[in-house]
This record gives C-alpha cells, structure tokens and sequence, in this order.
C-alpha cells in the first residue's frame, strides 16, 4: 500500500491503549523526507485515508537521488517505502504509553511487527535518548532522537525481519540507521553494540525553528535546547511546563513548518522576527536569573542585543510588535505590507491555535513582546541602567502570570523547588514564590502575559 501514519490511539488485542501523537510522527517524518539536511523536501505531506480514517497516507517525491550520499539514500529509502505494495505503519506514541508487556518507553523506546513500527515521539519523556558510536571504547555514548529511532524501525520494516531480532537483522537495520545520522551530522552507531538508554538532553525539539534555521544544528536551534535543558530540566514545575509547551507547540507546529518547507520568505522572515529575537531575549533574561540586581549589565545585555540584530526598518518592528499584541490579544492582525500567500497562512494558523495555547502564548509570545517593545523603545538609546530597569520590570511581570493553574497538583514546595530553580538569588527566589502563592490562591487564571501594552 504506502507509508500510513497512525492518527487515532492505537488499541493492542489485549486491550492496552498506545495514546498516539500523529503530529509528531509527521515531523519526524518530515525530517527523514528532507534526507536529514534540511534541504527541504517539499513534496512530503499525507492525506487521511478514505478508507480508514484512523490514518493518513503519506505522498513524497522528491525525484532522482544521488545514492552514493547519505541524504540520497535516506530519500530513495522512504520514496520506496511509499511506492512499496506493502502497508507499513507508523505508530508513534507519547512518552506515557506502558507496552502491552508493561515495559515503558524509557526501557523500550520502539519495535517493529512486521510492517508496523512502533516508537515513542516523547525521547524518553524529553529526558533523551543515548546509543554506543562508533570507535567506542569503554562506553562512548552518543545521542540518538526520535526521527532516527523511527527511521531504524523502518528499516527492519523495509528489509521484512521477523520476531526476535537476529545479530544480523538488527547489524542492517544500524548500517541504514547511520545513513540518516552521518546526514544529521551525528556519530554513526556502532552495528556490534546495541546498548542504549534514557538520559541525553539535546534530542529534537523546536521544529519551526529547526526548518527556519535550515538545519536541526544551527546554532540557533541548539542555543535554545541549551536554555530548555539550563532552565526548565531541574524541577518539577518546570518540567511539567515545558511537557505542556511542547505539546501545545507540536500541534500546530508541523502545519507550519510544512509551509516554511515550501516558501524561502517565510523562512527568513520566521528567523528574522522569531527564532533570532527570541533566542537573544531568551538568554538576556537569563543573565537576570543569576544576578537581578544588576540592572546596568541587564539592560547593557539587552542593548547589544538589539544592536546585533537590528529590526529592518522601524515600520516593521512596529509591524511585528502589533502583530504580537494582537496575536496576545487571541484575535488576527491585520495585514502585513510585506505579507505573502505563507505568510498569511501562517499568521492564520498562529491566531486560531494560540487561543488554546496558553503555554506557548507565556513561554514564547511573552518574551517575544518583551524583545519587540524593546526594539521600538531602545533602538538609538544608549543608557544601560534605563533600559534595564524597564527589563527589570517586565521580567517581573511577566514571570508572575506563569500559567500555574495548567500544571497540575501545586504545592508550596513544588512552587519553591520551581523558584528556586529559576533564581541564583535568594531574595528574588523568595519573591516570585510568593507572588506565585498568592496567585494560586485566588485562583488566578489568567493567561494573557501582560496587560495589553501602549506601544511607542
Ligand atoms: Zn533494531
């Protein structure tokens, strides 16, 4: 038949249910259509299946490839997969799927049953993922992530191996794993070593910035997984936090992604006023993490960042700034000057989806408006302690509307271990666990990260 991607919970003969994550297996996908190099592939996409609404067929051509690369075969593998009589399966799964033999993703992260591959989307519940490289001597770990997880259990998909995983099955199943991870720029796996386990922070995350960026390694994309490992990894709350961004962000992330594949403006223009500023304040904020009361270093951070990554023009910092507000807002902007077809694709999406997102409006809408109020405020100023007081100030605030009520049973210590975490500082440890208490108990539920602002 084709490749099919598995979009309703798949329930085994015994009765165990696999919640399925449908959006994530098509971006994994995606990344093994593109070869692993971000050289994107855009005639990757699916269809539901008229004749089982459980899944979608997968459609890809990308025409002749080269074979003697590593990206080429990665290609042709997947076309002939999708041009192949039989009807393989993809089946990814969240990171809480116990296996109908009780073992849990982290002890079993996929398996294949003869056409139909099973594997978990969540890299060991965000922890990671490690394997043995080549040249290993005495353990040489190395990081492994989901898309190559699934694109080994393709190929024992691909190559029929039965039940039981013979030495040599699972040796050819590694030789064609390592085309997809020399393509990602990742050590090639050991085929003699089939050790392997939890724990190896820097798998995959942000798609959107992954595909803007041209590479899953651009600096970019790897400066943000630093933050979220720094950041988010050490408390409970916050891996709880980031748990929810990531799901909201994958449900229509891939969608975006998808049209980015397609169009080079939109491309720039997502790293342009996304991924670049939101990394750059990102890591600003960070500096506030580690000493709050330096507000001279603050805003003399916040300055060099603006002067290293000027807005194009003031119009369209101001053009960007309101498209945030309104997106914030939850309604849709108003058109863009120099807005094309994908463009206005993906403002669409982004209005109709952030309304149910309030994870993703705080995590990232919030700091992105940070950036741009500041573009606009700061752009010829020169005055370190002013621009980080006003820093200053917004960081506070916008801290204090973490979307607390989302994550679950709250208890005082939770709420200090996730303070704690996020402040050096004792004082400003103390301060935003108390705002946070005070909020949990009136049952604040707001989500909109600042009132709306009067922008210059
Ligand atoms: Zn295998």
């Amino acid at each position: 038949m084709t490749v099919r991607i598995r979009e309703a919970d798949y329930v085994t003969a015994g009765g165990s249910v696999y919640p399925v994550r449908a959006d994530m297996a098509r971006g994994h996908l995606m990344i093994i259509a593109s070869g692993g190099t971000m050289d994107l592939e855009p005639s990757f996409g699916d269809n539901l299946d008229p004749g089982d609404p459980n899944f979608s067929i997968v459609m890809y051509d990308p025409g002749p490839q080269d074979l003697t690369t590593n990206p080429g075969r990665v290609r042709q593998r997947l076309k002939d997969m999708v041009d192949e009589g039989a009807d393989n399966q993809v089946i990814g799964v969240d990171g809480s799927t116990i296996w109908s033999d009780g073992s849990t993703v982290e002890t079993m992260p996929a398996f294949a049953l003869g056409n139909t591959v099973f594997y978990d989307t969540s890299n060991s519940n965000g922890a990671g993922r490690w394997i043995i490289g080549i040249n290993g001597i005495n353990g040489n770990r190395e990081c492994t992530n989901p898309a190559v997880i699934l694109f080994h259990e393709l190929a024992h998909a691909f190559h029929n191996h039965g039940p039981g995983d013979p030495v040599t099955e699972e040796q050819e199943a590694i030789a064609d794993e390592n085309w997809l991870r020399e393509a990602l720029g990742l050590v090639p796996r050991d085929p003699d070593r089939r050790e392997g386990g939890a724990g190896c922070p820097g798998g995959d995350c942000c798609i959107v910035a992954t595909v803007a960026c041209g590479s899953p390694y651009a600096p970019s994309v790897n400066r943000l997984r630093r933050l979220r490992d720094d950041v988010l990894r050490h408390s409970t709350l916050g891996a709880r936090f980031f748990d929810e961004l990531f799901r909201e962000y994958y449900a229509f992330s891939v969608e975006i992604a998808r049209i980015l594949v397609r169009d080079a403006q939109a491309r720039a223009q997502v790293e342009q006023w996304l991924v670049r500023p939101l990394v750059g304040i990102l890591e600003v904020m960070k500096g506030y993490r580690l000493a709050p009361h330096d507000v001279k270093g603050l805003g003399g951070n916040l300055l060099a960042l603006l002067r290293e990554n000027p807005a194009a023009t003031p119009e369209q910092a101001r053009a960007a700034c309101h498209l945030l507000e309104a997106l914030a807002a939850g309604g849709a902007a108003d058109e863009v000057a120099d807005d094309n077809e994908a463009t206005r694709r993906i403002r669409a999406l982004l209005a109709s989806w952030l309304p149910r997102s309030p994870h993703v409006i705080w995590g990232i809408l919030g700091p992105l408006r940070i950036h741009g109020a500041a573009s606009l405020r700061f752009a010829d100023n020169t005055d370190a302690e002013a621009a980080g007081r006003w820093l200053t100030e917004r960081i506070d605030a916008w801290l204090r509307t973490l979307p607390l009520h989302t994550l679950g049973e709250l208890s005082p210590e939770l709420i200090d271990e996730f303070a704690a975490s996020l402040f050096a500082e004792e004082e400003a440890r103390r301060a935003l666990s108390r705002a946070w208490r005070e909020r949990h108990a009136r049952r604040d539920e707001s989500i909109a990260p600042f009132e709306p602002w009067s922008l210059p």
